[in-house]
């Protein structure tokens, strides 16, 4: 047989991308792990921490080196989210809206004038991004968005309406919006009566943007902010179109695909983090004179979160390899995915509590927080439903793609 494809870890192909992963895990031991509990218990986004990432070159991870970017791939984005969700998944949260959501989306589809003057700004941190694609009365059914852009005489555009639940939406506790928002807008309703959509640039101090409510008391990700934000009046400049007028549909297809990679990856680092540590607490704690690992019902837990977590492990990362930034067209596979690993995360997060009894209970044993962050990963970025709607939707149109 030709080539060494044995030799092939699919969660570190390259030395590069191993040394990603090392860097990472680092940190977050050192600095997210030691930040997470109180930050997840005050609601907080730690800010001054986020920036660090900045410095250590991961918030432009798929831009490219001329516009301040590390120039990697997708493997290396599952990388980050995994070790930053391994202890801290608000926080990661915090950076795939700013990283994924806007960064990477900048970057594909942005003109040279728009990434020579936003991509150092977000790369470096100075600037915080999101996203700006739900709204109070439409989430899964994005193409009814009611917030609308009309063009004026002089080329600007004045937008109005209100997006909800935008994670980075709001910076601190002083309701400071997000620098820079990449806004999704109806434009027009073609013959078939769906929305047109347009992208906009918005960035803070432009009249007419501001943040509305925080939401607070969230079940998870409360490490991270997610807020209203309302368009009155707005006016953006021509310069802040992306890409051409009513053609959007192309960006926020490609960008929920990667989107919905990163949420799975978050969901790997979850997983990670329970394992281990329902299997350390396992041979820790004796109940009837043995270690609570010999009882056949918590080595069900554990056997069953181990495999879980290796085939979630095995799809993720295999899915990342395929995955070309710059396109659409991967939405089986990132449906399946995210439709697999979410709920296996939760549900590896459930055992280890179980496993831990009372101690799982509480906030100081980790694992609780991350059940909570867990059920998350099943609603954004899409619904669980979503991916069964979309996985069917697609073998019909081609079911030759189960015998391949
Ligand atoms: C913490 C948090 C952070 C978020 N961050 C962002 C962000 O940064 N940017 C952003 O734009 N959005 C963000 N979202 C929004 C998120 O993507 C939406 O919540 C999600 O898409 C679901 O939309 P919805 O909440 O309106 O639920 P709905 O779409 O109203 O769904 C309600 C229920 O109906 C089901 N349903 C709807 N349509 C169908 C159908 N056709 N078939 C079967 N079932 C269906 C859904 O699956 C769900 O179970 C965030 C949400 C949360 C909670």
């Amino acid at each position: 047989m030709d080539g060494d494809w044995r030799g092939l870890d699919l969660s570190n192909p390259t030395e590069e991308h191993s040394m990603l992963r090392s860097m990472v895990r680092d940190f977050a031991l050192e600095e997210l792990e030691p930040q997470a509990l109180e930050h997840d218990r005050d609601e907080r986004f730690n800010l001054a921490l986020f920036r660090k990432l900045g410095e250590m070159g991961l918030l432009g991870l798929t831009v490219p080196p001329e516009y301040g970017g590390a120039g990697m791939d997708a493997t290396s984005v599952v990388i980050v989210n995994e070790e930053l969700s391994y202890s801290d998944p608000g926080f990661c949260l915090a950076f795939l809206a700013h990283d994924q959501l806007f960064v990477n989306n900048l970057a594909r589809s942005g003109s040279a004038e728009q990434k020579e003057r936003i991509l150092p700004k977000v790369c470096s941190g100075e600037w915080i991004g999101c996203l700006g694609m739900s709204e109070p009365d439409y989430g899964t059914d994005v193409l009814g968005m009611q917030t609308t852009a009309e063009q004026n005489s002089d080329g600007s555009w004045v937008i109005n309406g209100r997006k909800m639940w935008i994670t980075n939406g709001i910076l601190d506790e002083d309701g400071t919006p997000a620098d820079v928002v990449w806004l999704y807008a109806r434009t027009g309703t073609d013959d078939k009566g769906r929305a047109q959509l347009t992208t906009f640039l918005v960035e803070r101090g432009t009249e007419g943007y501001s943040a509305g409510q925080k939401i607070h008391d969230k079940l998870g990700m409360r490490a991270s902010t997610t807020a209203e934000l309302v368009f009155e009046d707005c006016v953006v400049p021509p310069e802040n179109v992306v890409g051409t007028p009513g053609e959007s549909m192309i960006h926020l297809m490609r960008n929920l695909e990667h989107e919905r990679i990163g949420l799975a990856a978050m969901s790997v680092g979850i997983a990670r983090r329970c394992l281990n540590d329902m299997n350390n607490y396992a041979s820790e704690r004796e109940a009837f004179g043995k270690q609570i690992r010999d009882f056949g019902q918590i080595q069900r837990h554990i056997g069953e979160s181990w495999s879980e977590y290796r085939a979630m492990r095995a799809y993720v990362y295999d899915t990342a390899r395929q995955i070309d930034l710059s396109e659409a067209g991967h939405r089986l596979d990132s449906d399946g995915v995210k439709l697999f690993a979410t709920t296996a995360a939760k549900n590896i997060a459930d055992r280890a509590i179980q496993v831990m009894g009372g101690y799982g209970y509480v906030g100081e044993y980790v694992v609780e927080r991350m059940w909570r962050d867990a059920k998350l990963l099943e609603i954004g970025g899409g619904t669980l439903e979503s991916h069964q709607k979309n996985i069917t939707k697609d073998l019909s149109r081609d079911p030759t793609v189960i015998g391949e």
